[in-house]
């Protein structure tokens, strides 16, 4: 009955208000929720999303529950996803400095460069289980209740946690969000077996080198681990079925700048091919393709490992949306409103599960706005200002609107360019390939995208994200000083060319 008085009361508040009323209506919610098995939010999910949520969550007081089905915490990202991924890049990229002469030609010389694939695998575990295990001492510290099981709604104000060992606990709450994130979009007919027919999750985990990898699809995570394993000495073919690789909103002219680099490295294309079956025979996967325009062309691939890459699809498994009227869209995620409510107001959804970019920092901007916004605080987030990066090397960093995002929405709009050839960083360090482009509106010169290929783009695009988020004009980041000599130059000359028409340095 309380809860409905003050319900009534925050409800009726006027905007204006409402962000401080609604902290004091937060307290007094969380002193109505006494009992053990009460709670002010529920989390569904410990991914990026989720656990930055409930972190949020407990840090302004609420009384916050999180459940996760898995043995560990932190979702796809920290486990099969973002820090496996780059732990495999990065000391791959090791490896093939070495193995390539790479390291020889800086005056680093040794011999009888070995793989040991084990002690990779080791390594890259090792970070797994320090950042997982990092999540639950944040729980704790932050008094976030985790419950291990798998979370079903139950009703409005309850979720239930089903529990490995058949029993169940039942949690009051007052919200409920759905942070289950997403899984591996299968491939029809092909089934994955993750030893020699592999998701992005099986091929974290290869136990030796394949002669042969061929992956479905050239996308981000396509790309990234066929790096990782060409530069473990795989011979790799990506088949993709649209014209460019590296996914949706890239840039087409870094699109084609990176397929250039590398096939450079050793990796094969296959573009505008479709892949239509795969059977395997004595440890061989054949792989049969047509030519998307003309379907009278086919061919047969072999290969000792298939990876199937070919997206992600939301996760909402047995969550109960259906008994509470929650319905999904054609794509399966769960709808929501500017301010991450279902249909049902105090049931809220973020992250993978829900509408935009698959990305870990997009489902953690999301949790936070979210737990701020049940609390009153206003929600806001440009997925326009949502970075991309793909961590081959070199990195791509992109954010805002492409040329053909610009073109096809007839804006008028100037282009910034800057090559790393001509940057003093890049050059000392022999890493020339690439360049930053800025795109920048023509009349009132705000800056609309900038796309990196190069040297340390995923950190590099960070400046580039604020930059735009705040609205930034080339000249702006023109006239900020950047110090000598780093890459971020490069950054800064791009938007000195889109400011001036000429760069200084080129
Ligand atoms: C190989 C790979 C590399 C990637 N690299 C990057 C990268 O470099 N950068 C980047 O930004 N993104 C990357 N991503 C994408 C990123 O991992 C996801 O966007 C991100 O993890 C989404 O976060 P989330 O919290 O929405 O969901 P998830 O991380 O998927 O977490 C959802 C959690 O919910 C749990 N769960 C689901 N249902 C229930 C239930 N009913 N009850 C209890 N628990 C439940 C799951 O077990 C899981 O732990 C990568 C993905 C892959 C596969």
């Amino acid at each position: 009955m309380q809860v409905q008085v003050w319900n009534t009361m925050a409800n009726s508040l006027k905007p204006s208000a409402l962000r401080l009323q609604k902290n004091v209506y937060a307290s007094l919610l969380q002193r109505y929720y006494s009992s053990s098995n009460d709670a002010d939010v529920v989390v569904i999910g410990s991914g990026p999303g989720g656990y930055v949520a409930a972190i949020k969550a407990a840090q302004l007081g609420l009384k916050t529950v999180c459940i996760e089905k898995n043995p560990t915490l932190g979702g796809t990202c920290l486990n099969v996803g973002c820090i496996p991924s780059k732990a495999l890049l990065n000391n791959s990229h090791y490896y093939h400095m070495a193995h390539s002469g790479d390291l020889a030609k800086r005056g680093i010389e040794s011999d009888n460069i070995r793989l040991n694939l084990d002690t990779l695998m080791q390594q890259k575990v090792h970070a797994v289980t320090a950042l997982t295990g990092g999540i639950a001492q944040l729980f704790k510290k932050n008094k976030v209740d985790l419950i291990k099981g798998h979370g079903k709604i139950t009703g409005v104000n309850q979720v239930t946690a089903l529990k490995e060992d058949g029993s169940s606990e039942v949690v009051n709450t007052k919200n409920i969000l759905i942070a289950t994130g997403s899984e591996v979009t299968p491939f029809p007919g092909i089934e994955i077996d993750e030893e020699q027919v592999v998701s992005s999750t099986g091929a974290l985990s290869l136990k030796e080198v394949p002669k042969r990898l061929i992956v479905i699809g050239a996308g981000v995570i396509g790309v990234e681990l066929g790096s990782v394993w060409s530069r473990l000495g795989s011979e790799v073919t990506a088949i993709e079925f649209l014209p460019s690789i590296g996914g949706v909103g890239i840039d087409q002219e870094v699109s084609k700048t990176l397929q250039k680099i590398l096939t450079k490295q050793g990796l094969n294309f296959k573009l505008g091919t479709k892949v239509t079956g795969a059977t395997k025979s004595g440890g061989v996967v054949r792989v049969s393709v047509q030519d998307v325009k003309d379907s009278s062309k086919t061919d047969e691939l072999e290969c000792e490992v298939l990876l199937v890459c070919v997206g992600r699809r939301p996760y909402t498994e047995n969550l109960g949306l259906e008994e509470m009227g929650i319905e999904r869209d054609q794509k399966g995620r769960v709808p929501v409103n500017s301010v991450f409510q279902t249909v049902i107001p105090n049931i809220y959804a973020i992250g993978d599960c829900i509408h935009g970019p698959m990305l870990a920092h997009k489902a953690e901007d999301e949790g936070i706005i979210c737990i701020e916004g049940i609390l009153g605080g206003p929600v806001h987030i440009d997925y326009n200002c949502v970075p991309s990066v793909i961590y081959t090397h070199p990195e791509v960093g992109w954010v805002g609107r492409s040329e053909e995002d610009l073109k096809s929405e007839g804006v008028d709009y100037k282009v910034g360019k800057f090559p790393f050839l001509a940057n003093s960083r890049a050059k000392t360090n022999n890493e020339t390939d690439g360049f930053v482009k800025v795109l920048a509106d023509k009349a009132t010169d705000r800056i609309l995208g900038t796309h990196i290929v190069g040297p340390s783009a995923g950190e590099l695009i960070n400046e580039a994200v604020l930059a735009q988020e705040y609205g930034a004009s080339s000249e702006d980041v023109a006239r900020v000083c950047h110090a000598h000599p780093t890459c971020a130059e490069a950054l800064r000359e791009a938007n000195v060319s889109a400011a001036f028409g000429k760069p200084i340095n080129f």
